[in-house]
């Protein structure tokens, strides 16, 4: 069994199956019979069924929260808010079926067309950060196209997982169609990426991961889209209106106590800014609300576990230049206050390594180029903010950046109807947006010959 643990009280609040390479081949036998009900139902059956498994989701949406709340230690208010938006993720994809459009080439002798086929049985690997979210974008355009699923969800945070497969039952989903098992990485994700019958793996999780499941997938040629790691630059110019931007920043990289790939870990800030800046952020990050998941007012909640809070003060060493420092809960819960360290070069181990807690690093820049070369200076290429009131400057600098997903004048970047995903070894392929249910099929070309040859 696998016993789940509410990192705000670090007590056990559920026990689990945990699943091995049995469970996971009986799931993926179960997926590849399920291919011949689910691959040929009329594309406007499939979205029914979508739209009723998004409208069970929505009953159940305080449900879930609460589970993801506790689970994760996450403020309820935005568990809330993600499980919101799973709900709409399943929305927008129940009307893909009917969208995924082929298409008429003019060739010499006959027609030619193309069709969208799915690709069978999809695995999906999730991490522990946005548990049921995440696993929406990927599991809800893979069904939407035609294939079956299997997910294994991060051990740590399995349960809104398994609610999902409950109510995919619920809502008339036939047997085998989404599958959960939810068990350790190494062996069940593992089994996944070298099934033979799993055609493709949707992967969200670390950069390290994210390589060994690239070289994992290659001896079965699987299809892969890799969301991966970040350290996204938070680039604040001194015409950009400084009380908004610093305003912002502490959501951009405390929100779900940086536990976020899209973090802007990397506060960039022009020199002559840099006193009025601060002193703006410092009011912000005294005034964030650290505590308790379940209550109303939090905004800031534990990080997972003690093995992250350790990752995560090894970057805090003493000495280390801590120019602000919030307040945190003394215990028990793995809890840590947010940090911002100033002024940090871009060369610094701080700047460089995903955190991914609740830890900025304030870095000054001088122009408009060193921002541009700082900001890219980084394996990631991930997410980003721009901040500034010269448009045509936003624009140049947005263009220049490396990187897959940014907002100017704002710290938000991930919508249900924009495609999201990284440059670098952020990864690759994208999620969410119009074209996400396109990434769970194949591109088949049918030439009919209309002339004798
Ligand atoms: P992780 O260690 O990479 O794990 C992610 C998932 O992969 C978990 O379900 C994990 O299972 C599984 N896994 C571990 N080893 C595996 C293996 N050898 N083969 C197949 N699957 C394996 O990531 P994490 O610690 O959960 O999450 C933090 C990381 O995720 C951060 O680096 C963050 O940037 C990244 N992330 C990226 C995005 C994005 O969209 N780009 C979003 C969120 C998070 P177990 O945990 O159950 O062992
Ligand atoms: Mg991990």
């Amino acid at each position: 069994m696998i016993s789940v643990v509410e990192p705000a009280t670090e007590e056990v609040m559920a026990q689990v199956p945990r699943g091995g390479v049995e469970e996971v081949d009986a799931a993926v036998g179960a997926a590849k019979r399920a291919l011949s009900s689910w691959r040929p139902l009329p594309p406007r059956e499939r979205s029914t069924l979508l739209q009723r498994l998004a409208g069970e989701l929505l009953r159940s949406v305080s449900e879930l929260a609460q589970l993801e709340a506790r689970n994760a230690g996450k403020p309820i208010r935005d568990a809330r808010g993600e499980i919101e938006m799973v709900v709409d993720v399943f929305s927008y994809y129940a009307a893909a079926p009917q969208r995924l459009f082929g298409q008429t080439i003019p060739v010499e002798g006959g027609v030619d067309m193309t069709f969208r086929e799915p690709l069978g049985v999809v695995g999906v690997i999730v991490p522990w950060n946005f548990p049921l979210l995440i696993a929406s974008w990927k599991v809800a355009p893979a069904l939407a196209a035609g294939n079956t699923v299997v997910l294994k969800p991060a051990e740590l945070t399995p349960l809104t997982a398994l609610r999902l497969e409950q109510i995919g039952l619920e809502a008339g989903l036939p047997e085998g169609v989404l599958n959960v098992v939810a068990g350790p990485g190494s062996v069940c994700g593992k089994r996944l990426v070298e099934h033979p019958d799993v055609a493709k793996v949707a992967f969200t999780g670390s950069t390290e991961v994210g390589r060994q499941i690239a070289q994992g997938a290659a001896a079965t040629i699987k299809r892969l889209t890799l969301e991966l790691g970040g350290k996204s630059a938070n680039v604040v110019f001194a015409d950009a209106d400084l009380e908004r931007s610093a305003a912002a920043a502490p959501a951009a990289v405390f929100g779900n106590a940086g536990q976020d790939c899209c973090a802007r870990s990397r506060i960039l800030v022009e020199r002559s800014a840099l006193e009025p800046f601060l002193e703006r952020l410092e009011a912000a990050v005294s005034s964030l609300r650290v505590g308790d998941p379940l209550d109303e007012a939090s905004e800031m909640g534990p990080l997972i576990s003690a093995g992250q809070r350790e990752a995560v003060a090894s970057f805090v060493p003493d000495g280390a230049p801590v120019a602000i420092r919030g307040t945190a809960p003394s215990g028990p819960g793995y809890w840590y206050p947010p940090t911002v360290l100033a002024p940090v070069s871009n060369s610094d181990r701080a700047a460089r390594e995903e955190i991914f807690g609740p830890v900025a690093c304030v870095i000054p820049f001088a122009d408009e180029s060193e921002a541009v070369s700082l900001a890219n200076d980084t394996i990631y290429g991930l997410s980003g903010s721009i901040w500034t009131s010269d448009g045509a400057k936003a624009l140049r600098v947005a263009r220049a950046l490396e990187t897959g997903v940014l907002s100017i004048n704002s710290n938000t970047s991930v919508r249900v109807g924009t495609p999201f995903g990284g440059f670098k070894q952020s990864g690759y392929g994208r999620e969410l947006g119009p074209d996400a249910a396109e990434q769970y099929t194949e591109t088949k070309n049918v030439f009919y010959a209309t002339q004798a040859a």
